[in-house]
């Protein structure tokens, strides 16, 4: 399963790199300083793996300085039977339970998404820092 785990790091930073070449042709961005990623606990993302491949895949473009900041969401439920919230750990997700009414069919809200939540330019990141110095 190893080479499937590889290959998926893999495609996200393919994917990574066409959203900032896009992000750069729709706005003359000379680079891409930070990309956040958004990554849910379900999503078993080996994100040294991504890291190397980020790095292997931008090399030589607008985008091979950036950085990937990584924020992770929890897995959040809601209860169909008493409609309570209620936050899961990865290894629990099989035998789900609610811990207020024990029952067992519940609703995904969060926890399985992977989407970049934001790309900063290199400009606007400079700006930021002057920005936060005057705080
Ligand atoms: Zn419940």
């Amino acid at each position: 399963m190893k080479g499937v785990e590889e290959l998926r790091e893999l495609s996200v930073a393919q994917d990574l790199l066409k959203a900032c070449q896009h992000y750069i042709r729709t706005t003359g961005a000379a680079g891409i300083a930070k990309i956040v990623l958004g990554v849910g606990e379900l999503q078993d993302l080996d994100l040294e793996g991504l890291e190397r491949y980020f790095r292997s895949t931008t090399l030589g473009t607008a985008v091979q300085d950036a950085q990937i900041q990584v924020v992770r969401y929890p897995i959040l439920c809601h209860c169909r039977t008493c409609k309570e919230d209620y936050i899961l750990c990865p290894d629990a997700v099989v035998s789900a339970v609610c811990p207020v009414c024990n029952a067992t069919s519940h609703d995904l809200i969060s926890g399985a998404q992977m989407r970049i939540e934001a790309i900063c330019a290199t400009e606007e990141e400079n700006r930021r820092f002057e920005s936060a110095a005057f705080r």
